[in-house]
This record gives C-alpha cells, structure tokens and sequence, in this order.
C-alpha cells in the first residue's frame, strides 16, 4: 500500500489529510483494503452508502441500465429520470425537482430559485440571504457564501454577496438579519460538518413561521441529515415542518454521484427555460440509482431500521459517555449522531482505523456516526467494543 500512496501523493492535489489506507472493495457493513484488512464501516464514504456495500439489486438495475442507456441531454425526456423525480416528489412533499451531479450543485441551484423567485415577485436584483454560523454547504462559490465557517470561506472571497449570518438555534439573531431584501433562510434541520447540531423543535418551528409571516422562502439543506438517516425520510418530516425549498444529495444515489434540489409549484414556478441547466444531471444512469434507492428503502424496510438500530446506538452511546471524562457531549438521533470530546479526536480515530473500524470527525472534537442504514445491532456491539478500547488507550 506504502508504493500506492506515494504514487498518489504525487499526482493528487493536498486537499485532504488522507488516512494510509487504499481501499479495495466492500461488502455490507464492510470495507477491505487491498491487503485485505477489514474495516467495519461507520462512516459510509461520509454518510452516502445507505444501503451498505454492493446491494445485489442495486448493482444488477444499475448494471442492466449501463447496458440500456447511460446519457442523454436535458433536451429529451428519460423514464428513470421521470420515475426518479416522482419518488423524489413523493417523498418529499416537494412538487418540483431539478437533479445535480453533488450537494453542493444542489445548493447552488436552491439559491438561484430562490434569488429568482425574489426577482419575479419583487423586480428588485439584490436578494439576500440568512445562513446559520457553523453551517456547511458546500465547497462551490455560492454554496461556500452560505456556509458558516469563516476559515473555509475567506481565502475565496469575494464570494456572493447579500448574505448574513445568524447563530443556530438562536431566533432572535436570525430576526435581526431580516430586512426587504430578505430572500431566504437556508439551514440544516441537523448541522452535520458542523458537529451534529440538531435544530430545537422550537427553533425550527419558529423559523418556519418567521418566514411565513415575512414572505421569505424556507431552504432546508438535507444533504446529509436527508435520506432516511433520523429515521424520517427527510429530518423536516420528524419535526412536522415544511421547507420551500430542498436539497439532497449523499445518500440519494448510494454511491453513484447525483444530488437534486426540489420546492413548492409555486416557488419552482420562477424557473423558466433558460434559467438554470446541467449536463449531466439527472441522466438515465444516475437517475436508475435514485429510484433503486427508493424502491430498497421501501423494500428493505430501512427507516424501521434506523429507528430500531439508531435508538440502540444512542443507549450505547450514552453508556460510553458516562463511562469517560474526555467526552463532554453526545448528540443527534437515528444513526447521525455525535460525540463531543474534550480533546482533538485525531488520535482516536487513527487508532480505531488500526483496530479495523473506520471513523470520520466533524470538526476538530466531535466523531460522527454516520454507518450504512442498514447496520444492525451487532454491528453497532462490534463498534462499541473498538471504540472503548480505542477510548481506554487515549484517556
Ligand atoms: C456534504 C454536504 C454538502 C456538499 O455536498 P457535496 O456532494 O460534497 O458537494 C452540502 N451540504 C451538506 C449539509 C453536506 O453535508
């Protein structure tokens, strides 16, 4: 593996501290390096492998549309894109959807309609934006200016402009950064880069009608909270409040890059042909994944799962948080959840990844769990035990 690593250190750009692993392939829960060590996964290549490593019935659907159709230009109509759309729609309450190649497309395409819908009602060009601080959204110009990490977002500016910032969960800060020109508020119903902050009930709640009562869209970035992870398909669903707007994307496509950005007719009603477009969007192969998702979801009973295996991680979770002085939080629900450490989890994480369990941090001391849906009690035992061990040896 040292050979590889050397070779790709070489030819890829530094944007990331890797781990000293080369991945080879997986199964289930699993993942295996090309030495064929074993990793029990926890972080699903960061909260996208829904349904664990090689599904037989995603990879023969995706396999016979290879054979089928791979592409075609938005300028013609597909069946598994009109089919994706509508278990989209569907299960998100949403009634129009625009599909991306990423997250971060999505969100680029959810501030355009929102700044557009802006324009049509009002003729006026300056909508502004409220984000929440400590939010992410992505890594692209307009999706960096909305998020709330000022070390991600300086170096690259000047970014768009009209946007300001409000604490999360605080609705006196957001009410104070309303004005005319307030086009919409966009937020993560559960913060996940940032640590795994979930909105309160009342935060949320109040957010929605602060935007009701002043004529401002509701965006809601669902990109990692989204997709069945809380145990509700969309996170929005378990609080009872509905957003505008929509985005989507890690666990829409299980593994194959595709994201999607979706609202209300009469907000989607701003885009007329011309206004927004993608190349690749949305095409035959990507959109047979996000309907494969669907239909396994529903198949596999997945959310019954994350409110089974989630709740039991959360126990377990509590019982290891009582257990240790280093942890001083432990926060989230369904299996998007966070530990909060008094220290750098660096070390932690390379030292499970040793014993064979692969973690991933959300900022400098918090590790998320983010596994597969599919995972069960015995895997989430399995963790548990790496993860003491690991604890022991950093405490
Ligand atoms: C990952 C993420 C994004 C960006 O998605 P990409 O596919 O990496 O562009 C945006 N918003 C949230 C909440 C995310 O977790």
């Amino acid at each position: 593996m040292k050979q590889y690593i050397e070779e790709a250190e070489k030819v890829l750009m530094h944007t990331y501290s890797r781990y000293p692993v080369v991945l080879d392939h997986g199964k289930g829960m699993y993942l295996y390096d090309i030495e064929g060590k074993e990793y029990l996964d926890f972080t699903a290549g960061i909260a996208v492998f829904a349904l664990g490593y090689n599904n037989e019935r995603y990879n023969e659907a995706l396999k016979l549309q290879l054979d089928t159709l791979i592409h075609t230009s938005n300028y013609f109509y597909s069946m598994p894109a009109l089919e994706a759309a509508k278990r989209l729609a569907e299960a998100s309450g949403m009634d129009r959807v625009f599909f991306t190649n990423s997250g971060t497309e999505a969100v680029e395409g959810a501030i355009k309609l929102a700044r557009k819908y802006f324009y049509s009602k009002t003729g006026k060009a300056c909508g502004e934006i409220i984000a929440m601080e400590r939010s992410f959204h992505g890594r692209t110009m307009g999706a960096l200016s909305v998020t709330g990490t000022k070390k991600y977002r300086e170096p690259f500016e000047p970014l768009i402009g009209g946007v300001r910032f409000a604490q999360f969960n605080d609705l006196d800060s957001v009410k104070k950064n309303i004005n005319e020109n307030t086009c919409a508020i966009i937020m993560e119903p559960i913060q996940g880069e940032g640590g795994i902050y979930p909105a309160t009930e009342q935060f949320i709640n109040s957010v929605r009608k602060l935007c009701d009562e002043n004529g401002i869209l509701l965006i809601f970035d669902e990109i990692q909270c989204g997709m069945g992870r809380t145990g509700d398909m969309f996170a929005y669903q378990g609080y009872g409040v509905k957003p505008d707007i929509i985005t989507c994307a890690k666990g829409l496509g299980c593994g194959v890059p595709v994201g999607a950005f979706a609202a209300a007719e009469e907000v989607a009603a701003a885009f007329q042909p011309g206004d927004h477009g993608t190349t690749y969007g949305g095409n035959p192969f990507a959109a047979k994944a996000v309907s494969m998702v669907f239909d396994l979801f529903e198949s596999m009973n997945v959310l019954d799962n994350v409110k089974a295996v989630g709740g039991y991680l959360f126990e377990k979770l509590e019982e290891i948080r009582n257990k240790f002085d280093i942890i001083t939080d432990h926060r989230g629900m369904g299996l998007i959840q966070g530990l909060e450490f008094s220290i750098p989890v660096k070390g932690i994480i390379a030292d499970a990844l040793k014993e064979g369990l692969i973690l991933i941090s959300a900022g400098e001391r918090v590790i998320r769990f983010v596994p597969p849906l599919i995972a069960e009690k015995k895997h989430v035992d399995s963790m548990i035990e790496i993860l003491i061990k690991c604890l022991g040896n950093a405490a």
